[in-house]
């Protein structure tokens, strides 16, 4: 009989763009004994978990809970639950997440019109509200922070124009939750999906997303009856029920509510982790968060820049918890990330498409996000770079972080 070693996985320093380390706090939580779906003691954990999450996400909500599965589950739930064949969705792309969008809504049976903005900057504001104007949507749906290209998109005066021409505003914010201020209410965002795996530092599994009453009037418009059946209020015929029984909102909310109707059985490990998770991220304190987040995204940028890399970009967009760097000519870029993950036991990612081979990307995420981590990987990247005959300055990367460190260069 084929035998096998025990598990034991390797202790590594991750600074990709996720899953990212956890706080041993959070895998403590994971070993602890099941609890049933419905013992009070449960049902407890879950509503603290609904609390905590409409802190982090800046709303006062009444909906914010987690989907069970990866982040585009949040992602597929919201969209599936509010588009009915035929709605017009406007998605306006600038890289790799905002084409997920298009996929998911496309699914769903939505027209969906883009607007594009070359990879590596972002929209004006201003751009998009006119497109929402011209086009009059039903649905806005955008990516917050761009993982693939590490830039932010602003929203100044976006949930304005979603109001005034009632289209719906929903957000992907999986990579940003937890990391730089996600303004739910201030913002007028409709409906805003999570991760846990990015700066809110849980392993990969749940999805948190919060969304308003105006969001939930559209789910329940779509309602099935409880008996199992396509039962449609016969008053509006046109209403077509939501296509996913796993992704639907409103048995979902009937779930997370107090009737607590039977839908899934809730990933009871994964609560355990999520609740401690956002228990640190606010006993951390959100706006500390975000301050640290900046802290190391500076240190890091520094030393990046000492060794004479060139960030890729534009840096008025740049998204603090992602750093893409572009691959020195000359190098395999696939080379130097095996190095590092060989010799350093460091990981660090790479990007897709028209980036693929152009760019390495540094994550400064939630628990891997530390001056350890910061000084590691430049040292390391530093050496390995050398090792792989590229000229660069040595000997400067860390003296720069350090520097940011100590207080005495001015944060980016
Ligand atoms: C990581 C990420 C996703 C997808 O997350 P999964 O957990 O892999 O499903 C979606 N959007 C953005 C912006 C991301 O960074």
């Amino acid at each position: 009989m084929k035998t096998y070693k025990d598990l034991s996985p390797s202790l590594r320093t991750i600074m990709t763009p996720g899953p990212v380390e956890v706080d041993p706090r959070v895998l403590r939580a994971m070993s602890y004994p099941i609890l049933g779906q419905f013992d009070p003691e449960f049902t407890e954990l879950m509503n603290e978990t609904m609390d905590m999450l409409r802190d982090v996400f800046q709303t006062s909500n009444q909906w914010a809970f987690p989907i069970d599965g990866t982040s585009r589950s949040g992602i597929e739930a919201v969209l599936v639950s509010i588009i009915e064949p035929g709605d017009k969705v406007l998605v306006p792309i600038y890289g790799r997440f905002g084409h997920l969008l298009v996929e998911i809504a496309e699914r769903c049976g939505a027209a969906v019109v883009t607007l594009e903005k070359a990879w590596g900057t972002v929209f004006d504001p201003e751009e998009i509200s006119a497109a929402i104007g011209r086009e009059k949507p039903a649905i806005v749906a955008m990516v917050h922070g761009e993982t693939s290209t590490g830039c932010v998109q602003p929203f100044d005066g976006i949930g304005e124009e979603c109001r005034r021409v009632d289209a719906l505003l929903v957000v992907d914010a999986v990579a940003t939750i937890g990391g730089v201020p996600v303004r739910t209410d201030e913002w007028l965002l409709d409906a805003v999906i999570g991760g846990t795996q990015k700066c809110l530092s849980v392993p990969s599994g749940m999805s948190p997303i919060t969304y308003n009453a105006r969001v939930e009037a559209k789910v329940l418009r779509r309602k099935t009856i409880e008996r199992g059946l396509r039962d449609i209020d016969a008053a509006v015929p046109t209403v077509r029920p939501v296509a996913s029984n796993y992704f639907d909102l409103g048995q979902l909310q009937d779930y997370w509510s107090p009737k607590r109707l039977n839908h899934h059985t809730e990933a009871t490990t994964m609560l355990y982790a999520l609740r401690e998770g956002l228990r640190i991220v606010l006993q951390e304190g959100l706006e500390a968060r975000f301050q640290r987040h900046k802290k190391h995204e500076a240190a890091l940028v520094a030393g990046l820049q000492a060794m004479g890399l060139t960030l890729y970009g534009d840096p008025t967009c740049k998204l603090a918890v992602v750093t893409c760097i572009r691959i020195p000519a000359g190098v395999d870029g696939e080379a130097v990330r095996a190095m590092l993950l060989g010799s350093f036991g460091i990981e660090i990612a790479s990007s897709f498409g028209p980036l693929k081979g152009q760019i390495w990307r540094i994550g400064t995420m939630g628990f891997s996000c530390n001056q350890k981590n910061v000084l590691h990987v430049l040292g390391a990247l530093e050496a390995t770079l050398h090792w792989h005959g590229v000229d660069i300055s040595t000997g400067k990367a860390l003296q720069a972080a350090l520097a940011v460190y100590a207080g005495e260069a001015t944060p980016c």
